[in-house]
């Protein structure tokens, strides 16, 4: 009889043995400011409300397939163009998927760019397909993470991608990318081009106006940062050619009962949670203007509910903040542009301030040690 361990070798595939596992730390006890969730909690009259419809929801039952009310609402807060529709997920990572499958002929290429989020290029080796990452321009001058325009191009007429996904706002670097460059990414693309918009809610540019002018254009949303993360739901917009197509692909009852019932319940109150937003958005450039004066940080301008900020030694620096409670995310490794880099999502004021105030400490501690 085979050991468990050599089955699992020699039947899986050999780049999902390569993989490293999304590394997800334990969270518990720490001030968490690791993963881009919304800090605030719902008012309590519409978490009564919530818990009212919970209470008499049909769990017993498959979820709807095809949730139209849901569908609409998500249209009407977007504001959806002319005949484009959206295609549901269990949040914005299981659409990369879907799509990645949709168009994996063999030897089609899915593109991004680096650093970028990590799931394209994890989800291209979980399909099995080709992958290619056009670096950004490095943080020099005023360059900071923006399109290497030439280079991207080259790399389209080159590869000739069956997929390209941009994040917009970026994520881990979180600057919006120049619409200008993205529409002329769009239109040298043979293949689809998704503009990835999970932190829509904290920026001020989208391309859901531009669905209508490119064919080949899909906008991907999720709410997951605008306060649902844990109820997984993400959306492709686009036309409905397209999403008839992908439909095929989506797993009928991907999107469950509990999710669909409460989503539908917070969108009717969209305008609280575009509140959140706002005042994350304060939080942001408050955080912003003092991690600013901080000489021993550089950080990065972000239109997303996080700021990456790069210090001497970012490793040492998570460790000492999460001895003093605090938990946000060390990018040093991850990339060679994200060197030194830390990323941490804006909490409440509150939140912010002890963040702040344990940065402070650690870098002191740091630059004693050192001196010592
Ligand atoms: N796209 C980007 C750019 C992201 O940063 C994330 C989450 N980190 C996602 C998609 C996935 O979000 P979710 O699966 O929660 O919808």
């Amino acid at each position: 009889m085979a050991s468990v361990s050599s089955l699992t070798s020699t039947l899986l595939r050999r780049e999902i043995l390569d993989l490293h596992p999304y590394h997800v730390p334990d969270s518990v006890g720490y001030t968490k400011l690791d993963a881009m969730e919304n800090p605030y909690l719902l008012p309590s009259a519409l978490r009564r409300e919530i818990a009212d419809a919970v209470a008499s929801a049909d769990i017993n039952r498959y979820p709807d397939p095809d949730p139209l009310s849901l569908k609409q609402k998500i249209r009407d807060v977007t504001g959806l163009p002319g005949n484009r529709g959206v295609l549901l997920g269990n949040g914005s990572d299981e659409l990369i998927q879907l799509l990645a499958m949709a168009v994996n002929k063999p030897g089609a290429t899915l593109l991004s760019v680096e650093p970028s989020f990590v799931m394209y290029k994890m989800i291209a080796t979980f399909v099995g397909m080709r992958y290619v990452g056009v670096p950004l321009l490095s943080d020099c001058g005023t360059e900071d993470f923006s399109l290497d325009l030439p280079a991207t191009l080259a790399a389209i007429r080159r590869e000739q991608p069956a997929l390209v996904f941009l994040a917009y706002p970026n994520n881990p670097t979180g600057n919006l990318f120049s619409a200008q460059d993205v529409i002329q990414i769009i239109g040298a693309s043979p293949g689809l081009v998704v503009v990835d918009e999970a932190y829509y809610a904290f920026a001020s540019d989208s391309f859901i106006p531009h669905l209508e002018n490119y064919p080949n254009l899909l906008v991907m949303r999720t709410f997951s940062k605008l306060g649902m993360a844990g109820l997984r739901l993400g959306f492709l917009a686009g036309d409905t050619a397209w999403l008839e197509q992908l439909e095929k692909l989506r797993l009928p009852y991907n999107v469950g009962v509990l999710p669909q019932l409460v989503a539908g319940k917070l969108l009717e109150h969209h305008d609280v949670l575009l509140q959140q937003a706002e005042q994350i958005r304060q939080n942001r450039a408050e955080l912003y203007r003092q991690l600013n004066e901080i000489a021993a940080v550089r950080v990065y301008p972000s239109e997303a509910n996080f700021l990456l900020f790069r210090v001497a030694d970012a490793t040492k620096i998570f460790n000492c903040l999460k001895q003093r409670g605090v938990l946000i995310k060390n990018l040093h490794g991850g990339h060679p542009m994200l060197n030194n880099c830390l990323r941490v999502t804006i909490g409440t004021p509150d939140e912010c301030a002890k963040f702040a105030k344990a940065l402070m400490e650690s870098i002191d501690n740091n630059m004693e040690q050192n001196n010592a």
